[in-house]
């Protein structure tokens, strides 16, 4: 695997896909990976772009075929990343996100040890509220089982690398780069380059 793999997960309205989007933006040599998912799709959403919308039967079929790197089930629907074009961009060389929930994240962690796990967080649970009710795309009770989902992906944070603070988005985007940035220099993914070229 040649290019490095970042995994951006937290709880739901954390804003972890404003975030990623305001990144790639800034990075467009950084592949952000897209998903796929039965939930329906959101006024904001285009087939293709924002994810891949496809229905249970073709989700399983998806499974069953191991086409996807990691799987979960979040608030009643599926959501997977699609394997084949990680892999394509990674062995490509080039650095990838998946913005992806805490199973998902989990499961990624457990295959790609080496991956950089970063753990998006509100300033509270106040604001986190907030931003759910305030993005609007989901109903009171869909807000809730965000809530009640986001209360069980608190404890898993210890298991990242990274807690991106997310209280100013301009600020947390930098942060994003200022933790990608580094672990580019972090002397173990460099270390063939060292051996090739000065130890040959
Ligand atoms: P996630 O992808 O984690 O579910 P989103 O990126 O959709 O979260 O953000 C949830 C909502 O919060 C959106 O309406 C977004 O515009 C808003 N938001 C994101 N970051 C901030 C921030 N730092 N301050 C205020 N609102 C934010
Ligand atoms: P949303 O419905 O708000 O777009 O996404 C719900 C949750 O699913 C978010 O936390 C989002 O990060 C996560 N998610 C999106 N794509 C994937 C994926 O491919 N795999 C997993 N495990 N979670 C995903």
């Amino acid at each position: 695997m040649k290019g490095n793999l970042f995994v951006v997960s937290g709880p739901s309205g954390a804003g972890k896909g404003t975030i990623c989007k305001a990144y790639v933006e800034k990075h467009p040599e950084v592949y952000l990976s897209i998903s796929a998912t039965t939930r329906k799709p959101r006024a904001e959403d285009a087939d293709g772009v924002t994810y891949f919308f496809i229905d249970e039967d073709q989700f399983r079929a998806g499974i069953a075929k191991d086409a996807f790197l990691e799987h979960a089930v979040y608030c009643d629907n599926y959501y997977g990343t699609p394997k084949e074009p990680v892999m394509k961009q990674l062995e490509a060389g080039r650095d990838v996100i998946l913005e992806i929930e805490s199973d998902g994240a989990m499961q990624v962690r457990s295959h790609f040890p080496e991956g950089v796990f970063i753990f998006v967080c509100p300033p509270s649970i106040e604001e986190l509220n907030r931003r759910l009710e305030g993005r609007g795309s989901e109903t009171p009770e869909e807000i809730q089982a965000r809530l009640e989902k986001a209360k069980s992906e608190f404890p898993r944070a210890k298991k990242y690398n990274y807690m991106l603070m997310n209280d100013d988005v301009d600020a947390a985007v930098q942060r994003l780069e200022a933790i990608i940035a580094a672990e580019k220099c972090y002397m173990p993914r460099n270390i063939e380059f060292i051996n090739k070229e000065f130890l040959k």
